[in-house]
């Protein structure tokens, strides 16, 4: 399962992207690459276990976001977007 506050945007501001970036809805900002892998549950990595910021602001999801997170991932078999390269 996909970390619920994740989010993929490809602008900020004035500035767009080519692609678009991971970010983390909880904190309002774009996720480092290397975190990227945590909010999608790549390799061995959970964001339920792995990620601090989901553990202090789990408690913000309400039933319906994760039901949707649970969703998503049913519809896409757990497929998420790759993480472009801030290059
Ligand atoms: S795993 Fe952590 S950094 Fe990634 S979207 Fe979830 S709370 Fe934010």
């Amino acid at each position: 399962m996909t970390c619920p506050f994740l989010d993929y945007r490809d602008s900020a501001g004035d500035r767009a992207f080519d692609t678009a970036r991971a970010y983390c809805t909880a904190v309002d900002r774009f996720v480092q690459p290397m975190r990227a892998d945590v909010c999608n549950d790549r390799y061995d990595l959970d964001h339920a276990s792995d990620c601090e910021i989901f553990l202090a602001h789990e408690d913000e999801l309400d039933e319906a976001e994760l039901e949707e997170a649970e969703l998503d991932e049913d519809e896409t078999g757990g497929e998420e977007p790759t993480e472009g390269s801030d290059a």
